[in-house]
């Protein structure tokens, strides 16, 4: 029995990495997947293919989480052809690393504006629909630097911690509708986004992992589903962290 069989889902940026495994394995759990994406059409009709292949429902959708009209947009292009959305993925993300002392107000924004604004949004623009189903799971994808710092990347950990607070005040918000909220805190995961470091920042990274290697994005994927599924009915409010021991 196929644990999400009848759900519709969103991730948010599901066309790489980290969203890509979510997708697939929400279109592998029987959920019908809309991939969202910005600027890969190719990379998410790749997606949409891979579920669609293994005998799963998924439909791509592109709108840009930093910019507020798009998502309106896109939440209504969804909700029309399937009237209700019932798990969110907020996993759309970027990072712009810099030392706080030059740091640019540009790079500010654009990192608040897609990781914590962004999400804020697009919870907000299907919270109507979620709540007059009275049932619903939001998932955010924070990050482990979110709750432990990390030097030269105060605005994505302020982002992140963002997440966190948002995560807990819309769960005590929303939990009398039936709507659990909740995060997944991956630490050093391989994707596109953790290829950016220098050979010598991984070694640094690694020493710091207890299980002593990087995660993967399947094993994120393993517990935004469970977050998802109905074996977690009784929780809300949480960050599960996913990080090989990294922030104990
Ligand atoms: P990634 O490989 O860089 O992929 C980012 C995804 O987000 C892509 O699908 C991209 O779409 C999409 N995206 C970016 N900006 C967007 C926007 N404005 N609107 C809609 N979609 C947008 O990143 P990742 O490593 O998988 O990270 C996914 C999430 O996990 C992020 O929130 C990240 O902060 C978090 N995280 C990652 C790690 C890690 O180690 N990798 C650790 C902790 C947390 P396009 O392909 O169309 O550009």
């Amino acid at each position: 029995m196929k644990r999400l069989a009848g759900e519709i889902a969103l991730v948010t940026g599901s066309s790489r990495g980290i969203g890509k495994a979510i997708a697939l394995a929400l279109g592998r759990e029987g959920a019908h997947v809309w991939v969202n994406y910005v600027s890969s059409p190719e990379r998410a009709q790749a997606v949409v293919d891979e579920i669609r292949n293994a005998g799963g429902q998924a439909t791509p959708i592109r709108f840009n989480v930093a910019v507020p009209e798009e998502i309106d947009l896109g939440i209504e292009t969804i909700l029309k052809e399937t009237k209700k959305i019932s798990i969110l993925v907020n996993n759309a993300g970027i990072t712009r690393d810099g030392l706080s002392a030059r740091y640019s107000v540009e790079d500010w924004d654009a990192v608040q504006d897609t990781n914590l604004r962004g999400a804020f949004l697009t919870t907000q623009a299907l919270l109507r629909p979620m709540m007059k189903e009275r049932k619903g799971a939001v998932i955010n994808i924070a990050s482990i630097v979110g709750i432990t710092g990390n030097a030269g990347q105060a605005a994505y950990c302020a982002a992140k911690a963002g997440m966190i607070g948002l995560t807990k005040s819309l769960a005590k918000e929303l939990s009398s509708r039936n709507i659990r909220v909740n995060a997944v805190a991956p630490g050093f995961i391989d994707t596109d986004m953790t290829h950016e470091l220098t050979p010598d920042q991984k070694e640094g990274i690694l020493k710091q992992i207890p299980l002593g290697r990087t995660g993967t994005a399947d094993e994120v994927a393993e517990a935004v589903v469970f977050l998802a599924s109905p074996a977690a009915n009784y929780i809300t409010g949480q960050t599960l962290v996913v990080d090989g021991g990294m922030a104990m």
